[in-house]
């Protein structure tokens, strides 16, 4: 099968490579089509915590099944399934509480397991979630980002009319914007590239504003520092975004959290919860997610798709083996 390998941090190629074999418990998906996020274009240019090589890439996908291993039973031939990347214990104080994307043997496709940029994928059935037919596979790729910002959404304990403040207006920064609305609190967008503030009229942040919850959906410092400024009396601000190295050591005064009661939450990735949940929010239209598809092209194009990542010239990329 075709696939993209990233055989050392900085570049990757395209080639020939067997079709996996599904062992016990697991299921062998082809792939439908598979999301293009920042994290992919970190990981192949850069390296990231959790990669291990060699490796296919790609931890949003949707595809239909197309082999069974040993022991699966609730998944059939043909049927299309939404991937929730992650791998758990399943049984340690992380897994049981439902946060398993903290479980120390959590595995990740596309970074501890090969992914889907590639024309078949393997995964556990027990990471699988069966699609109704009310959802299209573009609209279903989108349940991972979303899972992880309904995650960030839950630590930042967001409530009914509060306000919340977002940093940046990619594909993250707007699905964190409209999982807000139908949490029913009230989002306002911070944004400093031009090309992306038309569609968000009506969510700019007002002057002076500040927030009960601040969310850096961008990889820039200087959000962070705006964010802690922004941040009402019990305020929270959640790390969604992480920082280069040289970025993340940034200053903060102890003090302001103390006198003003505030808290600043970490938020990483989701859990398979998240992607039930996802997946219901896009299906009855509580969350839209079509409008936000900026382009599609084969995986062959995918130096295109990582350039165009890497310059903002887009929103969500699908990408189709
Ligand atoms: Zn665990």
């Amino acid at each position: 099968m075709k696939a993209v390998v990233v055989e050392e941090v900085g570049s990757f190629t395209i080639k020939d490579i067997d079709i996996p074999k599904p062992g016990p418990g697991d299921v062998l998906l082809r792939v439908n089509v598979t999301g293009l996020c920042r994290t992919d274009l970190k990981l192949i240019r850069t390296g990231h915590r959790d990669l291990i090589l060699p490796r296919v890439p790609g931890e949003e996908v949707v595809g239909t099944v197309c082999e069974l291993g040993e022991g699966v039973s609730d998944f059939s031939i043909d049927q299309r399934v939404y991937v929730y990347p992650g791998t758990s214990c399943g049984h340690c104080r992380y897994c049981s509480a439902g946060a398993e994307n903290l479980c120390s043997g959590m595995k990740i496709m596309g970074f501890h397991r090969h992914g889907g940029f590639a024309e078949y994928v393997l995964a556990p059935a027990k990471s699988l979630i069966l699609l109704s037919d009310t959802i299209t596979d573009d609209e279903a790729i989108f349940a991972e980002p979303l899972s992880c910002c309904l995650n960030a959404l839950e630590l930042a304990n967001l409530s009914k009319g509060e306000s919340i403040g977002i940093w940046g207006a990619g594909p993250a920064g707007t699905l964190l914007c409209r999982a807000s609305s139908a949490l029913e609190a009230q989002p306002y967008v911070i944004e400093t590239d031009e090309r992306r503030l038309p569609p968000l009229r009506g969510y700019l942040k007002p002057p002076a504003m500040t927030f009960d919850v601040c969310v850096v959906a961008v990889g820039s410092d200087d959000a962070y520092h705006q964010a802690l400024s922004h941040l009402n009396m019990r305020g929270r601000l959640v790390i969604f975004s992480g920082l280069s190295p040289d970025k993340s050591g940034i200053k903060v005064d102890f003090n302001q959290f103390h006198y003003c009661e505030q808290m600043i939450i970490g938020a990483y990735g989701c859990a398979y919860r998240h992607g039930r949940k996802a997946l219901d929010y896009i299906g009855s239209g509580k969350i839209a997610v079509r409008d936000l598809v900026s382009h599609r092209m084969p995986l062959e194009d995918l130096e295109h798709a990582l350039k165009l990542v890497e310059k903002r010239d887009c929103m969500k990329i699908l990408l189709s083996p």
